[in-house]
């Protein structure tokens, strides 16, 4: 009989080690939290950036390979964990690394604050189900934290929603080197630039305005500095998107496995996809941090590699 591996998280990495995989015989089971395959391919990039019909013709290829999809169950329990390992020869983590960082400012608890993955995820949900939007940007002044990728998947998102404005509030200086966004947005005209959130304030429970401040953002061998510069300014704020990167995978996923990710072995650099536990194997963003999908798809073929000789051995 062939070995059974379970994958557990169905992101590029998840697929592209399940197409190796059972491309070399092996039976692959995927099991995914969300309602369809693809991690952030699906539910985090938007879909005028990506086509989602391209990922689940993708599916179907691996289905076609013999590869089981379970969705809408989430592994985060010792207990189903634990029966999965014992039932399965290996087991895969490819669960991402979607743990979102947050910023903690007065105001937080307000209305209308939201992940950029919690609105990015209602808009595709919206357009795929045709379900109401939960998040609706049109006739809003929208702010997005952050100045990266994601915020501009944000942008893009509020302005094809018809948002009344929308601004981003970049720590960086307008010089520093970054790739252009693929949207036909001006930049100049959304993007404040060295700048800052401080406070949000309230109107009726509801954020209605953010308090910004200027700062200047250094990076060196030590980290990043940021350096508030006590100019204030305030900006009309109706609805907002938190965008600034992520702090590594959700807990509850490796947890349930009671694997730990030791980061100084578990980084970028390294191609090191076991962990303390002989048949857990991890792979892409869960194993090196948020990432690009070029990464995960490399690091899911390794994955494969790595299960391959741990079976034969
Ligand atoms: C908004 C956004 C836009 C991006 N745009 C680009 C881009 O344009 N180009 C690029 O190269 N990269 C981009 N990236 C980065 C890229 O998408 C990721 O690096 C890549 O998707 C990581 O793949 P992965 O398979 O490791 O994880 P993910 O794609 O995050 O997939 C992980 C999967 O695991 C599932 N999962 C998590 N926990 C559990 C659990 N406990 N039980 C079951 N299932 C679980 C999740 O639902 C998800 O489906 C973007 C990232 C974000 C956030």
């Amino acid at each position: 009989m062939s070995p059974k591996i379970a994958i557990i998280g169905t992101g590029p990495s998840g697929m592209a080690a399940a197409q190796a995989l059972a491309t070399n015989g092996h039976s692959v089971t995927m099991y995914e939290k969300a309602d369809r395959p693809g991690g952030i391919l699906m539910y985090g990039i938007p879909h005028m950036k990506l086509n989602k019909n391209n990922i689940l013709k993708k599916a179907d290829v691996l289905r076609n390979l013999g590869v089981e999809f379970i969705l809408n169950t989430k592994i985060d329990k010792q207990n189903i964990a634990s029966k999965i390992s014992k039932e399965f020869d290996c087991v895969l983590v490819a669960t991402g690394a979607e743990h979102a960082r947050d910023i903690s400012i007065d105001g937080r608890q307000l209305n209308n604050i939201f992940f950029a993955m919690e609105y990015l995820k209602d808009n595709t949900k919206h357009l795929l189900d045709g379900t109401p939007l939960d998040i609706d940007a049109k006739g809003k002044n929208v702010v997005i934290i952050g100045g990266g990728d994601t915020s501009n998947d944000c942008v893009a998102t509020a302005i094809s929603q018809g948002a009344l404005s929308v601004k981003q509030l970049e720590i960086h200086s307008k010089n520093n080197e970054r790739k252009k966004n693929v949207y036909d947005f001006d930049e100049d005209e959304v993007k404040l630039y060295e700048k800052t959130a401080v406070k949000f304030i309230d109107k009726d429970g509801c954020v209605s305005k953010i308090v910004t401040d200027n700062v200047g953002f250094t990076r060196d061998e030590n980290g990043s500095k940021l350096e508030f510069k006590n100019q204030y300014g305030e900006i009309d704020a109706d609805l907002i998107f938190v965008a600034i990167g992520f702090l590594g995978p959700i807990e509850e996923g490796l947890n349930a496995f009671d694997i730990e990710i030791d980061k100084t072995k578990h980084n970028r650099d390294t191609k090191i996809f076991t962990t303390d536990k002989e048949n857990i194997f991890i792979c892409g963003d869960a194993r090196r941090g948020q990432s690009l999908i070029k990464y995960a798809i490399g690091e899911g073929k390794m994955a494969a590699i790595a299960i391959e000789e741990y079976l034969s051995k």
